[in-house]
């Protein structure tokens, strides 16, 4: 007898993970290849890429768009949930996809003959995904209905009037009825997907932290296609880098036809230094 030997595959990228402080990202996205982004503290990961191991135990899934290097390992995720006998997985999809959506996944169960398990929304409207946390949707710029995401933290703070009372003063001023907190929505991370330019005109760059696809770093010869495919040029960046307001900025979805030196490059001639100190790369 005896075991089977590894097998030498070739893998562009580890997972990678970032440190936001409040929380962690580890993921892997490439352009065409892979996307997925997992913050365990929340039990939410950004898109599927091809499942790994630490994915399935997510109980969010918001799905920018279905695109396979996006999605593709939604099936698998659902059927590891279903082994380890885990919640019904919550998954968010585009407005515009939501019956198809349930359709796909009424026939993935059907034809696997499978207990899988779901609730599929969209999030047009805040949809909780744990303790005071929150996620819904961005407008997002693709070549296929797909959305962007911003998660907030909404928590009750004391009034400005009530700052400073004694505890004594605040339990009284409860007991005559007043209002003494006020809720707080803190926008803590925003999530692109794939998308065009147009992203930076949303509120994703007042975001704590902005995950944001750059997927084309040659000069604009190729900029026609950069616009048809539905994503965004490095110039694209130098344009609109005095929006972003975000302290942590992380670029994705870079193509495998640069290398990180070419990336790297790119960044310092195109970006100005106050956006390079914030800009951490996803590759
Ligand atoms: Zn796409």
């Amino acid at each position: 007898m005896q075991f089977a030997t590894p097998h030498p595959t070739i893998v562009h990228d580890p997972y990678l993970e970032i440190d936001c402080k409040q929380f962690k990202i580890i993921g892997r996205t490439i352009s065409g290849v892979e996307t997925l982004i997992a913050i365990p503290q929340w039990s939410l990961a950004f898109d599927t890429g091809r499942a790994p191991d630490f994915a399935f135990s997510m109980n969010t899934v918001a799905l920018s768009h279905w695109h396979l290097d996006h999605s593709g390992g939604l099936a698998s995720i659902l059927g590891l949930r279903c082994l380890h006998t885990h919640p019904p997985l919550q998954i968010i999809v585009p407005y515009e996809k939501f019956d198809e959506s349930e359709s796909f996944l009424s026939h993935l169960k059907s034809i696997s003959q499978t207990e899988i398990q779901y609730i599929l929304k969209t999030a047009d409207t805040p949809v909780h995904i744990k303790n005071d946390f929150f996620i819904r949707a961005l407008p997002s710029f693709h070549c296929t209905p797909a959305t962007g995401y911003l998660v907030s933290h909404h928590k009750h703070r004391l009034k400005n009037e009530f700052q400073g009372r004694t505890e004594a003063e605040i339990i009284k001023a409860k007991r005559q009825g007043l209002s003494v907190e006020e809720k707080v929505v803190e926008p803590l991370l925003a999530y692109s997907g794939d998308s065009k330019w147009e992203f930076f005109e949303t509120e994703a760059v007042k975001a704590r932290h902005l995950i944001m696809e750059c997927s084309f770093f040659s000069d604009k010869s190729d900029y026609e296609k950069v616009r048809r495919f539905g994503h965004t040029h490095i110039l694209d960046w130098q344009d609109h880098a005095e929006k972003i307001e975000s302290e942590t900025v992380i670029m994705i979805h870079t193509s495998l036809r640069y290398n990180r030196e070419d990336i790297e490059t790119a960044c310092r001639k195109y970006l100005p230094k106050t956006l390079l100190d914030r800009l951490i790369i996803l590759r």
